[in-house]
């Protein structure tokens, strides 16, 4: 606005005009670089988000997921913890801080929930380190079911690495009391195994005892096939929501191993009988400190009863599907601790991890009556000579002097087994 009587000075523009547009290729050049870096930031920003939903929904899934069975009911919980809870927690903040401080806090929407879901996945990966580590371990690939491609496999392989991290193992007390008694006095002398001394470096009790099944070392290929995995029916409550053991997959037919120096308390090999264990064999382990099963088998070892001592590393039948209504060959091997009165089930895929892989004398694993080789361990099923190791005889019937005893307690050991444990429990 102009005063009354002071002279305007015009410089030849209009007041109300805009500048004139100065040509700049350096600002044009700048302003497409913005753009690139506001599109990075925006690409950077919902990947961090996409990525922190994710893996607080996966950590929180594999949580509840040993209490919950239903998988929309998991996902929902898993959700919410990544999405629903940040986003009630920031309208609740935002409430608060506008009260008190008459002002309305801006609290970007996208980086509260990446902010939130980092602060959750903290806590749970370093708070609760064991237990999310377990969790993960056991139920991370949940939502993958049986999917075995290029992709679930790597992220298994991931998903086992970071689980590794976090999950420390320690023996259950019970299992610390076998472990330490197989060593150093009393280390395993396999009748099968090349003996090879433990390395001083690795004075584990873990090495002591032998993998079940030969090599390669597999482990329960999805989350259905492992410790705690749903299954139908009353169940302990150590198995979660029911599978009291590990799946192992290998050819039918592979031969099957002790993994410690026992006595055989449970030998069935009427497949009927065995129900849906089929044929299996259970074994005691110093004296009742622990038992093992062994379930599913195609064939026993035929001079296999209850009472007989094996060695850990002594081959004790074969792998089959025996008792199996859908699932293919399988080992079912659970391991179970002495505890209180009764037996406490433990899972054993981080033990079997450690174990050494047993190796098969020469000799053939032969079928009663009717010789037949294992084509899957490279070996012949020549008969044997004088100079070569008699042949492991296997049966898939029971023998006639066992059959009116089948079932009963029989002897010390069987005595052992606690009644309120029943074999058909989480398989
Ligand atoms: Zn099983």
């Amino acid at each position: 606005m102009t005063q009354p009587g002071r002279p305007t000075i015009s410089l030849g523009l209009k007041p109300d005009a805009p500048p004139p547009e100065i040509p700049c290729r350096r600002s044009g050049h700048l302003r497409r670089w913005a753009g690139r870096v506001y599109a990075g930031y925006l690409v950077l920003r919902t990947a961090l988000l996409a990525l922190s939903v994710l893996a607080t929904s996966i950590v929180v899934t594999s949580l509840v997921g040993g209490l919950i069975e239903s998988a929309t009911t998991r996902l929902a919980l898993g959700l919410g913890a990544a999405v629903v809870l940040p986003l009630v927690v920031r309208w609740r903040l935002r409430l608060v801080v506008s009260r008190r401080l008459q002002h309305r806090p801006r609290l970007g929407g996208v980086w509260f929930l990446v902010a939130c879901n980092a602060l959750t996945l903290l806590v749970l990966c370093l708070g609760f380190s064991d237990a999310t580590g377990r969790a993960m371990r056991r139920r991370g690939d949940w939502f993958l079911g049986e999917a075995d491609g290029w992709l679930p496999r790597r992220y298994r392989r991931s998903l086992a690495t970071a689980s590794g991290w976090m999950e420390r193992f320690d023996l259950p007390p019970e299992a610390k009391v076998i472990a330490e008694a197989a060593l150093p006095q009393d280390p395993p002398r396999p009748v099968y195994q090349e003996g090879k001394p433990l390395p001083p470096e690795q004075p584990t009790p873990l090495v002591a005892w032998f993998h079940p099944l030969l090599g390669p070392r597999a482990a329960p290929p999805n989350s259905a096939t492992r410790f705690g995995a749903p299954r139908p029916g009353v169940r302990p409550r150590e198995c979660e929501l029911g599978h009291c053991g590990i799946d192992l997959v290998q050819r039918e037919g592979s031969p099957v191993f002790a993994v410690l120096d026992g006595v055989v308390v449970q030998a069935v090999r009427n497949e009927a009988a065995g129900g849906i264990a089929g044929r299996f064999i259970r074994l005691s382990h110093k004296e009742g400190a622990a038992f093992t099963s062994y379930i599913h088998l195609r064939d026993l070892r035929s001079d296999l009863r209850v009472g007989t001592k094996v060695r850990g590393g002594e081959v004790i039948g074969t792998l089959g599907r025996t008792g199996c209504r859908q699932s293919g060959a399988h080992l079912h091997f659970a391991l179970a601790v002495k505890h209180g009165g009764g037996v406490r089930y433990i899972d054993p895929e981080p033990l079997v991890a450690g174990w050494r892989l047993p190796t098969l004398a020469p000799g053939p694993l032969v079928a009663e009556g009717e010789p037949r080789g294992v084509g899957d361990v490279g070996r012949s099923s020549a008969p044997s000579s004088p100079s070569t190791p008699a042949p492991i005889i296997l049966t898939s019937e029971e023998p006639e002097d066992l059959r009116p005893h089948r079932g009963a307690p029989e002897g010390r050991e069987q005595a052992q087994i606690p009644t309120t444990v029943d074999v058909d429990e989480g398989i």
